[in-house]
């Protein structure tokens, strides 16, 4: 215990600091999660609201305090409802990027490649028909499931279930194709959906030429456990996203280690 009462401050107990500590961590992963997006400043006027509403109540405002106690009363709703994207964001972190959920996540995959026999992914078909795509700037959007149900997202789409082959996800692609629009989601060696509508988003920090494709592409990976591929039909570029960080223009080594490393 740390003596402050001399100050006049309550004692300072050992659980007080590890209370502040997890506090500062929540505080600080809510802030690393909404930078960048409209979230901050609903943040920032709530601290400006709760800020007033204790000064009030300590100058002994009572009109004031009791207006703003009032809206705190509806404001934990209000809260749940305004950032409903986001505390499904925060738990998803919560519940993916943990160590001890990761190392178990792992060894439930390892038993069910195991038990399904399917343990020898190759990602061959995707590094080819990508790099094709890439060559003849074809554009294309491919998101690979992980440990999240994509059921939502093959619900926007067109179910397929079918082995993937370099042929099929280029076919898939090609212009032409009533299937080329929006995203193929596959997993392993099986492509489960294609023409599915991905989430967008919300991010105003994301380099200003890059369009719907890729933005999509980033929102879908911040709200789900996925990776997604993108073959730019502008550029040629392909670039993976994870975790809602994008790797722009990256070589075709580089993403057969991306969905090798990302088990995807
Ligand atoms: P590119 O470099 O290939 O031009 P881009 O990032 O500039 O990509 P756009 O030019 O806007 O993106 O690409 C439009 C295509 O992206 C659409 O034709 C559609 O296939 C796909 N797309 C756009 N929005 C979505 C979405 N929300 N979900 C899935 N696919 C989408
Ligand atoms: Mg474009």
């Amino acid at each position: 215990m740390i003596p402050l009462e001399i100050l006049g401050l309550p004692a300072l107990r050992v659980v007080d600091i590890f209370d502040i500590l997890i506090v500062a961590a929540l505080f600080y992963y809510i802030y690393r999660m909404a930078r960048g997006t409209n979230v901050m400043l609903i943040f920032w006027a709530l601290l400006i609201l709760l800020i007033v509403w204790r000064v009030a109540n300590a100058l002994g405002m009572r009109l004031l305090g009791a207006l703003l106690g009032a809206v705190a009363g509806v404001g934990l709703i209000a809260l749940v409802v305004i950032f409903q994207p986001e505390i499904r964001k925060f738990l998803l972190f919560l519940g993916t990027k943990t160590q001890l959920n990761e190392s178990l996540w792992k060894r439930i995959q390892f038993w069910r490649h195991n038990i399904q026999n399917t343990s020898n992914v190759s990602y061959e078909a995707y590094v080819n028909a990508c790099m094709h795509m890439s060559q003849s700037k074809t554009g294309a959007l491919i998101v690979f499931k992980r440990s999240n149900e994509v059921e939502e997202l093959i619900d926007t789409g067109e179910r397929i279930d079918a082995l993937a082959s370099s042929a099929l996800i280029e076919a898939l692609f090609f212009k032409n194709s009533p299937l080329h629009d929006g995203a193929v989601i596959a997993h392993g060696n099986k492509l489960l959906a294609a023409r599915c509508i991905l989430p967008v988003t919300s991010r105003l920090d994301i380099d200003p030429n890059l369009g719907l494709r890729h933005r999509s592409a980033i929102g879908v990976t911040e709200q789900l456990d996925v990776l997604s591929v993108i073959v730019s039909e502008e550029t040629g570029a392909i670039s993976y996203a994870i975790g809602g960080t994008i790797h722009h223009d990256i070589s075709p080594v580089e993403l057969r280690q991306a969905l090798e490393k990302y088990e995807c």
